[in-house]
């Protein structure tokens, strides 16, 4: 029979995770289907209930459902339990078990084109997505993390949770654009410059560290203002397909035990948007 798979979220009619798991199902020879599911928030209990009976094999969860999810559930991986978010579901026997794969994921992707070993990071947001990256980079051996946002409460309040104090730093984002040239690697998390406020970028910089790394999660457009400025200065850029497909890809791995291509991911993901790599 046909394994069953999904995604559940509002909006969702968008999503692009259908078209790169079908994909590798494709690709993997393996019988299987990806659907997108629209769900409401005061339809949610309703449908984890239905993907238990219906005995759908795996699903992903995206916004607005990620935290609300959690209790829902049979049992809760160590990591998303901390990070507060689950984006990936796994039917075990009937027993449905959460993980998180976004901050996995970005780790990841950033691995390809860094090394993080002593590496100072900034990290500018502290949103649902750098909650999970912020937590899974500072597992990272030897970095030393700050992280900057516009609410500064909700940077310390990160730190303090995670109880990162050792580790990383809360700074404003005025300071952390002052100092912009110290960072090896900056991960800019925040929605800020995303479509249609494509002329916005969440701190000015006029110089950077050589041989900088800048990473942008945002992947509509493919390179943000922050990247094409950065990318001026002579930084290695990474847009959000890279995180996107690594993040799809785990999830993917959870589910069947094999690793899909990534690099076939990113390339439909950017030829669904229209681009040229970034
Ligand atoms: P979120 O939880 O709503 O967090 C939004 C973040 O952006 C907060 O830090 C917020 O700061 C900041 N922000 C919003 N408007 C701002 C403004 N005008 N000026 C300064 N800061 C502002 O959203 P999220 O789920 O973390 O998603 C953030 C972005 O990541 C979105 O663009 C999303 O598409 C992208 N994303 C990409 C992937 C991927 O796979 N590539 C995965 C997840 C998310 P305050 O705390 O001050 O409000």
């Amino acid at each position: 029979m046909k394994s069953l798979y999904g995604v559940i979220g509002s909006p969702i009619a968008h999503s692009m995770s259908p078209l790169i798991h079908n994909d590798a199902f494709q690709q993997k020879g393996m019988d299987a289907h990806y659907h997108a599911f629209h769900v409401e928030p005061n339809e949610l209990k309703a449908a984890v209930a239905g993907m238990r009976a219906l005995g759908v094999n795996g699903f992903n969860v995206t916004i607005p459902h990620k935290e609300a999810i959690i209790p829902l559930l049979d049992s809760v991986e160590d990591a998303a339990l901390k990070i507060g978010a689950v984006n990936t579901v796994l039917n075990r026997n009937g027993r449905l078990i959460g993980y998180n794969t976004d901050g996995r994921g970005f780790v990841e992707a950033l691995k390809e084109v860094t090394e993080l070993k002593d590496k100072q990071i900034l990290i500018i947001g502290a949103g649902g997505a750098a909650r999970a990256i912020f937590y899974t980079l500072a597992q990272e051996e030897g970095v030393r993390l700050d992280i900057c946002n516009r609410t500064v409460s909700k940077s310390v309040e990160l730190m303090e949770e995670f109880s990162l104090q050792g580790i990383a730093r809360s700074i404003t984002t005025e300071q952390a654009a002052k100092e912009i040239q110290r960072y090896d690697v900056v991960v800019q998390t925040t929605s800020v410059g995303m479509f249609p406020k494509i002329n916005d970028t969440p701190l000015p910089f006029h110089s950077i560290k050589q041989h900088a790394v800048f990473s942008d999660i945002i992947y509509n457009p493919l390179e943000t203002k922050l990247l094409q400025e950065a990318k001026a200065l002579g930084a290695v850029t990474q847009n959000g397909i890279h995180m996107f497909a690594y993040q799809a890809a785990l999830a993917f791995k959870i589910w069947t035990g094999e690793l899909p291509d990534t690099d076939r991911m990113k390339k439909l993901v950017q030829e669904h948007l229209g681009g040229k790599p970034c």
